[in-house]
């Protein structure tokens, strides 16, 4: 078998039973072969269905424990179903279709699912933005646009960073903040781009420590009614666009981070024309992640 399922006929063909489903799980966790989570030993037997035995220090390990397949009560073949149809939405998924394709008897399970495989979009070790990068913020949740500074005043702040390849656009962050001031404007950036980058913002005030923080600060100047930024206003309007068209709207500001991690995923591999490499992407990322209990999702 190919790395990742080529077509939806390899795919049936991964998912016709739970244990090649845990055998593509386990080449994905391990992919140089078995070590053990409790001594790092990386010598050890597969023993019966989902338990691996160290031969060091004994301890029995099952493929999903520590990930966020663990204490699932559902075989592993739903939730490679939940996972292709994820990843083959190009436009996002949605908790309704998901509860019709897997015929989960309730609409908030299905919630809770796209929401613990949304986590699962953001690589845990991802790379930083670099090169040259396009930063603003952006409101979302309110329709007046009011002047920036401290303080929320009902609206909910999302810093954008995109790197600029020229008129190109690169790969994309997106952050929720609580304002946009100095003080967390400069922590979130350092956070989200590599040290050394070309940083382009407008003139507001809140970036001015950024070339003191071992960036190239680049503050474009207003000539006229151009658009200073247009690569990071064209992703700000891409993504009001989805929230309120994929979502119609229905998205609580208490849950934006779980759509700014999906639209992330979506924006940074909208090139790529593989399913399964989006699913194998997904995958990878859900064996490093923690399990995520159903009350850890209703913030
Ligand atoms: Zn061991």
């Amino acid at each position: 078998m190919e790395n990742y399922p080529a077509d939806q006929q390899a795919f049936e063909q991964l998912v016709s039973s739970e244990e090649s489903c845990r055998s593509f799980l386990a080449s994905i966790r391990w992919p140089d072969g078995f070590y053990c989570p409790a001594c790092g030993n990386s010598k050890g037997w597969h023993i019966v269905t989902d338990r691996w035995e160290c031969r060091e220090c004994g301890r029995q390990t099952s493929v999903t424990a520590g990930t966020l397949f663990q204490d699932t009560r559902y075989p592993l073949q739903v939730w490679f179903q939940a996972i292709w149809y994820v990843a083959g939405q190009k436009y996002g998924a949605s908790a309704l279709g998901l509860q019709r394709l897997l015929g989960l008897g309730s609409y908030q399970t299905a919630w809770a699912w796209l929401h613990r495989l949304r986590r699962a979009m953001v690589c845990p070790g991802r790379e930083q933005l670099s090169g040259t990068v396009q930063v603003d913020e952006t409101f979302w949740g309110s329709e007046h646009t009011g002047k920036r500074g401290r303080g929320a005043e009902g609206k909910t702040l999302v810093l954008v960073g995109i790197e600029r390849r020229g008129s190109q656009l690169g790969r994309v962050r997106l952050m929720r903040i609580p304002d946009a001031a100095g003080d967390t404007l400069i922590p979130a950036i350092a956070a989200m781009i590599a040290p050394g980058s070309v940083i382009e913002t407008d003139g507001w005030p809140g970036y001015r420590g950024l070339s003191m923080n071992g960036y190239v600060h680049q503050v474009l100047k207003s000539e006229a009614t151009d658009d200073l930024l247009p690569q990071v206003h064209l992703v700000a309007s891409l993504l009001k666009r989805w929230l309120l068209g994929t979502h119609q709207g229905g998205v609580q500001a208490s849950h934006l981070e779980y759509y700014l991690d999906e639209f992330t995923f979506r924006f940074n591999r909208r090139t790529s024309r593989s399913r399964g490499l989006l699913f194998r992407r997904i995958l990878e990322n859900a064996v490093q992640i923690s399990p995520i209990r159903g009350k850890d999702l209703r913030a």
